[in-house]
């Protein structure tokens, strides 16, 4: 099996969200598709272990946030790097709700749909909800986001929670060289804290990173050229001072 044949499948880029007790929950998805048209039925997969799937479970609601080809890569890492266990992901996002109460994320995105959950298929690792469309709006007129887009531009994998998501062994070669990008930010070190622009994660001096090795009191641009962010995996090229 060539595993790079799966690069080949289309996707978009989506944010999943649903509530259940006042509880919000959302994660980046690119699984979303649309399965029949009478009724209009559109599908998700999620990872059993996501903290948004046992809140589609409980509430049978969630919307789908169709993002949109300029979505600040930010977005990406807050909702698609981090857990809800941890950080309110909805804390500094615009979000508005209609008629199931599940909210969505209206920037950056370019359309919208909510869905009450109308089977669920359990497939192992991931549990495939399938939700008729209640509601459903254009934001903007503009482009949305596609995986091999985000992919390309951004060089990321897939994290390990994705259904999409191939172990590197299973490649036969690495991910793609890196192409040198305006969007790359390169900067000379300030001696201070650095932030993952992918997922948020912020690397203090004082602390260091003990995961990779680094210890307290390794300035940022002491760091091996290898480094990687320890929660996105992306390289340090994609780090800026905070
Ligand atoms: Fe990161």
């Amino acid at each position: 099996m060539d595993y790079k044949a799966f690069y080949k499948l289309s996707y978009g880029l989506y944010i999943v969200a649903s509530v259940f007790d006042g509880k919000k929950a959302g994660y980046i998805a690119n699984t979303a598709f649309q399965v029949t048209s009478q009724p209009p039925l559109v599908a998700v997969s999620c990872h059993k272990k996501n903290a948004t799937t046992p809140v589609i479970e409980k509430s049978g609601i969630f919307s789908v946030s169709v993002l949109k080809k300029e979505a600040d890569v930010s977005i990406i890492g807050q909702f698609g790097f981090m857990s809800g266990d941890d950080i309110d992901k909805f804390r500094n996002v615009k979000f508005e709700t209609f008629s199931t109460g599940a909210p969505v994320v209206t920037e950056p995105s370019v359309a919208w749909f909510e869905c009450k959950v109308t089977n669920s298929i359990d497939v192992g690792s991931h549990i495939l909800f399938l939700g008729e469309v209640v509601g459903s709006g254009i934001i903007s007129d503009g482009e949305p986001l596609t995986y091999r887009y985000y992919r390309e531009k951004y060089k990321m994998l897939a994290p390990p929670n994705a259904p999409t998501y191939i172990e590197k062994e299973k490649l036969e070669t690495e991910a793609p060289p890196r192409q040198e990008s305006a969007d790359i930010i390169r900067n000379e070190d300030s001696g201070g804290s650095y932030i993952c622009t992918i997922c948020g994660f912020t690397y203090d001096p004082e602390v260091g990173d003990p995961t990779a090795g680094v210890g307290p009191g390794t300035p940022f641009g002491d760091i091996p050229d290898n480094y990687k962010c320890p929660v996105c995996n992306a390289g340090k090229d994609y780090f800026k001072p905070v």
